[in-house]
Formats: structure tokens, sequence, C-alpha cells
């Protein structure tokens, strides 16, 4: 008992030297609340795409040839992901971590299935299998979800993982409590921006992106979008989610401090004229590395699903070049291959 008393008045001792420092003014600032219930972004801006401006590219899109890509695979690092003792970061795909720090098991924006789509015969369909099945995952501890579009809120998965983990904590943007809870999930923190909970040794932390949310024709920006970012004394990590270029970036480097690891989402931005707002593309993707002050990022958000215009073998490509022009070495910011983990010692 004295020892575990220690061990806490330990931590909360470390992580106050870290903690983000707040004005009163800023924690009950409370822009992006809408007066009928809906999200904005720091900016002041709800994104509506117009009904004009979908149509138009559905329309641009109908001609052009999206062909997939059989990706290289590895084999995740199982000795290192059971043995979990080390700082392991292993990609699954899209937007999927495995990210383990020697505290807890992280799972960020899970999908193991075959679709991003509310329907199970239409939308967009994976062409890369999951670089890990759920049945190999180690013990997970929290499920981190960044935002309700299908590619990052997917029920079948998150009903499986709910199933096989008892202990299992899902941490949810503001709003989407309730749709758990209507799947049956009760296990589940609703996070507006800013606000951080201590889970054993780890400060979690959400914190603003630009975008939007949606999954059906009347819920837009009815529940919150953001980034999860985690610290303890051993590292720490920022999910992005998916987002626009935004002032946001060095904010969070301002309240929360240069970041260990990023998750940077670099695919899904063409067409810009209709994905610039919600969706970086590479070159942002470096900028935003550079506003983190990010010692390493990990590309993301590509080689799983067709969202958008751009072929899918070009954002890793682009962000090597981008990289160059910002005079960035390539072990920096990097992308990693499907099932491959990154391991820090
Ligand atoms: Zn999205």
């Amino acid at each position: 008992m004295t020892n575990n008393f220690f061990k806490v008045a330990l931590l909360i001792v470390s992580l106050l030297y870290s903690l983000p420092t707040y004005s009163n003014e800023e924690i009950n600032s409370s822009a992006h609340h809408l007066s009928d219930g809906t999200y904005a972004n720091t900016s002041g801006v709800a994104y509506e795409s117009s009904f004009n401006k979908l149509l138009k590219w559905s329309w641009e899109r109908r001609s052009k040839n999206l062909e997939t890509f059989k990706f290289e695979v590895e084999v995740p690092n199982y000795k290192e992901i059971y043995k979990n003792e080390n700082i392991v970061t292993t990609w699954i795909g899209h937007e999927t971590f495995l990210y383990q720090n020697k505290d807890i098991n992280v799972l960020t924006d899970p999908h193991f299935t075959q679709r991003a789509s509310p329907l199970n015969f239409a939308g967009p369909k994976r062409y890369m299998v999951p670089g890990m099945k759920i049945d190999d995952l180690p013990n997970i501890d929290i499920v981190t979800i960044s935002h309700s579009h299908y590619d990052h809120l997917d029920y079948m998965s998150v009903k499986l993982l709910a199933e096989k983990f008892d202990n299992i904590l899902f941490l949810v943007p503001l709003g989407l409590k309730k749709w758990f809870e209507s799947k049956g999930i009760y296990n589940v923190r609703e996070f507006d921006w800013w606000d951080s909970l201590i889970i054993q040794e780890t400060l979690i932390t959400f914190a603003p992106v630009q975008h939007w949310s949606a999954r059906g024709l009347f819920d837009r920006n009815e529940t919150l979008w953001g980034a999860w970012h985690f610290k303890n004394k051993f590292h720490s990590f920022i999910h992005l989610g998916d987002t626009g270029y935004t002032d946001d970036f060095k904010t969070i480097k301002e309240k929360l401090g240069p970041v260990d690891l990023a998750a940077i989402p670099i695919g899904a931005y063409e067409p810009r004229w209709i994905m610039e707002f919600s969706h970086i593309n590479p070159e942002e993707a470096v900028m935003t590395f550079l506003d983190l002050e990010a010692s390493k990022a990990i590309g993301m958000a590509w080689g799983t699903f067709i969202l958008t215009d751009e072929p899918v073998t070009e954002p890793p490509r682009q962000l090597l070049k981008e990289l160059k022009k910002y005079n960035i070495p390539n072990e920096d910011f990097f992308t990693l291959k499907h099932g491959e983990s990154y391991l820090i010692d």
C-alpha cells in the first residue's frame, strides 16, 4: 500500500512538472460549442461541404481509374509486443495503431473489418488486410476514437474489442458516448478539448484539430473530433486523427510541450478544392511535424482504403519529396509497412 502510495505521489509530481497549465479563461472557453448543440473548429468555422460540391466531385471522379496496390507487409514484432516492456508502436493500417508505452496498451481508431461504411456491401473497401488481427492483440487497456467517421469508428471492431477485453476503456469525443451505449458498451469516457485523465501512469489529453463529424445525413458536427495525446515519464505520443492544416498544432505544442512521436495523416488529400479544409497533404504534414516540434513522426491515413483521388502510392513518395524540401532527415518522419512495429529503446 505504502509503495503504491509512493508511486502515485511520484507520478503526480512528475506529471505536474509537465502538466499543461491553463488560465481560467481558457478552461471555460467553449466557443466551439454552438447554440444548436453542434461543434465548430477553433477558428469558429463549422465544416459544411455543400451538396453541389459533392455532386461536382462525384461527377469528376466517375471517369477516374482509382487503382489499388499491394503494399509490402511485415509481421508485427510479437516478441516485443507480448513482452510488453518497451515502447512499441505497431501500424495496423489507416489510422489504427497499437501503442505500448511501458505502462498502458492503447489502440487508436480501431478498424479491422472489410469496409469503412455504414453498409456491409457498399462503400470504401479495404484493399490491404489489417497488419494484425484482433485475436493477436496483447491486452488492450484503452481505445481512443478521434471522430465518428466510419473509417475511424467501426462498429464491429469496437464490439469485438469490448467483448474480448474485460477492462477495456473507450475514450471518445463529446457526444459519442450515447452511440456506444446504444450498442451496449458502457465503459466509455467522453472528452471535450483539453480534458485530460490519468490512466495508471499516463496522462491522456484530448486536443483540438480541424475537422468535422457525421455518420448519417442529419448528424453533422453533433459529436466532437480531435487528437489524443499520451504522456508518461518514458514517452509522449500524439495521434492526430483527421485534420486540415491549422494553428491548433502550435497551440498543442505550447500547451502540452514538444512530443516524442506523432502519428500524422499524409493521405486522403485530393482534390484540394474539397479536401483542403479537413485533410492535410504531405507538405502540410511536414509543416504539422514542425509546428508540433515532434522528435519523430509516422505517416498514417494511407495505403488501406481509397477515400480520395490521389494515387494510393503517392502519399509516402510525396512525403519523401517534402522532407527533402524542408531539409528533414527521412528517419525523423517516416512510414511503416502494414504490421510493422517501431521500437524505441
Ligand atoms: Zn474524418
